[in-house]
């Protein structure tokens, strides 16, 4: 007998964003803005004055006490990942056991789902409402009812772009009891940090808050995610990961990163500006268009329900710029004003 695969991972195929040349990228959710020259030299050479030969710190202490004190939290409550896609692939894996339950929403950012079925889980997925926000009372019913043991879902939403007030969410927190809460504010940022609960995950026993610096901090190339959660629940995640989790080139550039708040600061409003450009323009293009919806936006992009968004997808890759094509929606992250200007002509041209 040969080698078999096993059933749960025969036909899957690697990820894979957009290959090929384009001009124009608002695809993945990116930031557009980057270090200065001057920072990634200061990067460059600190990466290379430290020591390669040697394992890096495997709690990441420098960079979370950066993150810690830019969102003003206690960085023993931080625990760093390789990306914060390491983290949610952790969680099913540590926190819950095989075939317990675990609730994710649709449509949400489609990782939670994989994970959960890699580790075994059962997961248990419930459909938005049709204003694609999330019946929250009927999810806290559902999860009392059927002994769900976590719950994940982003907020602001990728791919929605729709935000859940914080006050909601801490009902929502209170309304789960014994249910692991994990909130995946990847694009708080971009909305306002009075809706996170970063400042207070710690205080509760049963959440976990995730934040990146792939999305409003422009490093998505490093890999560097921040799950925030109490003393209990971060020396267990410490503790499940693997020691050298972030290699120390990352660790290096994130701190320096994390340590310029007013660096950080100007992008997330540079951002807000181009998303709220490309938002506003796009309403007013399609005002005369009932049968398109573009949905409020809380993130770095704006979601589009379009009739025929397939063959407008194909024009927009086809004139070179590429968007995400999500059944009859289309994801379209804010660019520069020049990558903006364009998208909005052909969508002008298409629709
Ligand atoms: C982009 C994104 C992330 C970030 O993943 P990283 O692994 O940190 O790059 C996490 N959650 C959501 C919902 C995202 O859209």
């Amino acid at each position: 007998m040969s080698y078999q695969l096993n059933d749960k991972i025969t036909g899957l195929k690697p990820y894979e964003p957009i290959t090929g040349e384009y001009p124009i990228r608002l695809d993945a959710n990116e930031s557009f803005l980057q270090p200065s020259a001057i920072m990634r030299a200061k990067i460059s050479m600190e990466i290379v004055d430290g020591g390669l030969n040697r394992y890096p710190d495997p709690l990441c202490k420098k960079a979370c006490k950066a993150f810690a004190d830019y969102y003003n939290i206690d960085a023993a409550n931080v625990t760093a990942g390789n990306g914060s896609d390491e983290l949610l692939m952790l969680l099913p894996m540590a926190f819950l056991k095989k075939n317990e339950r675990m609730l994710v929403f649709e449509p949400d950012f489609s990782m939670y789902k994989f994970y959960s079925y890699l580790t075994e889980n059962q997961v248990i997925c419930m459909p938005k409402k049709k204003d694609l926000t999330i019946d929250l009372d009927a999810a806290a019913h559902l999860i009392n009812e059927q002994n769900i043991k976590a719950v994940v879902f982003s907020n602001p939403c990728n791919p929605t772009s729709l935000g859940i007030s914080r006050q909601q969410i801490i009902d929502f927190i209170k309304s789960v009891g014994d249910c692991l809460v994990i909130v995946d504010e990847a694009y708080m940022d971009f909305w306002d940090s009075y809706q996170s609960i970063v400042t207070i995950a710690a205080q509760f026993d049963n959440v976990i808050c995730l934040r990146t610096m792939s999305k409003a901090i422009g490093m998505a190339g490093i890999r560097m995610g921040f799950a925030v959660a109490n003393k209990t629940i971060t020396q267990a995640l410490r503790s499940v990961k693997s020691p050298y989790n972030c290699n120390s080139l990352s660790q290096t550039a994130a701190e320096i990163i994390l340590s310029d708040k007013q660096y950080i600061d100007n992008c997330i409003d540079t951002i807000k500006q181009s998303r709220d450009y490309l938002y506003n323009k796009a309403i007013e293009l399609f005002a005369y268009r009932p049968d398109v919806v573009i949905y409020p936006t809380c993130t770095n992009f704006i979601f589009i329900l379009a009739p025929d968004a397939e063959g407008t997808y194909e024009l927009l890759r086809e004139n070179g710029v590429v968007v995400r094509l999500m059944g009859n929606y289309l994801r379209v992250t804010a660019g520069t004003q020049e990558e903006n200007d364009r998208v909005l002509e052909l969508l002008r041209q298409f629709l």
